[in-house]
């Protein structure tokens, strides 16, 4: 079997991605321990391992109890509110998943948090909280300038690669990005899609890094209309890349 990738949905809003072959699975970001175990159970898989992306508790707060009855390597970011025995990892290290043969290069994503990472492989990019569709983490810990910096590292990926986040927060990040580019066609026809599969529950991920860049206004910081935007709202502070994304994150967090 080729490698399927599955979301287990968990708490109101996040999916904890399964990358497996029918026999091995590697897990990420799992927040919480049951809907992995049953989805480990259901397709009689063997866990080759975990991967996370930062220490927030909805996306490692299932780690001990998952490796408690699946004995396996978990790969994170060195930090001290991760949680224990774990293979660290940062820029430029490789992941290697020997039973599903894949390996994963290790990105130093600051912003969302200091230590965030993210994993990128076979044309996969596994970006924790710090990209989402039409829309990006919150700086909690980082600054715009950072996060500017770790997106633009997911910009420089081929335009092909899919992107798993770990929320479905598509339909409310399209509605912000409206406000800053009503008139990019791009994001409005990403707009309709997503309305479309809410509807239905259905999950708008995996993007691609190439749609990214044609509607999410985090990835298109150098843009006209978004420069223009950030211009507008507020005048005289937009004048570098990192400053319209400071701009364009405070407006998305006034709400
Ligand atoms: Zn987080
Ligand atoms: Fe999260």
């Amino acid at each position: 079997m080729t490698i399927q990738i599955e979301a287990i949905k968990a708490f109101s809003d996040n999916y904890i991605w399964a990358v497996h072959d029918g026999r091995h699975c590697v897990i990420v970001d799992p927040g919480e321990s049951s809907g992995t175990l049953a989805f480990l159970d259901r397709h009689q898989l063997r866990l080759a391992g975990l991967l996370l992306t930062h220490h927030h508790h909805d996306h490692v707060g299932g780690v001990d109890e998952i490796r408690a009855l699946h004995p396996a390597p978990a790969w994170g970011p060195d930090d001290p509110r991760m949680p224990r025995s774990l293979r660290l990892v940062g820029e430029g290290d490789s992941v290697a998943i020997d039973e599903l043969d894949l390996a994963f290069s290790v990105l130093e994503t600051p912003g969302h948090t200091t230590s965030h990472i993210a994993f990128h492989g076979h044309g996969l990019l596994f970006c924790g909280d710090t990209l989402f569709s039409a829309g990006c983490g919150r700086l909690f810990e980082g600054t715009p300038a950072q996060m500017q910096d770790s997106i633009d590292k997911f910009a420089a990926l081929p335009d092909s690669t899919r992107v798993y986040c770990a929320h479905e927060y598509t339909e409310s990040n399209c509605s912000f990005a409206r406000k800053v580019e009503p008139e990019n066609p791009a994001l409005a026809e990403r707009c309709e899609q997503v309305a479309e599969l809410r509807k239905h529950d259905r999950v708008t991920l995996p993007s691609t890094i190439g749609a990214e860049k044609s509607f999410n206004p985090f990835m298109r910081t150098r843009d006209r209309a978004v420069i223009s935007a950030a211009q507008r709202r507020e005048p005289g502070r937009a004048d570098s890349p990192s400053a319209v994304f400071g701009v364009i994150r405070r407006w998305k967090d006034a709400g």
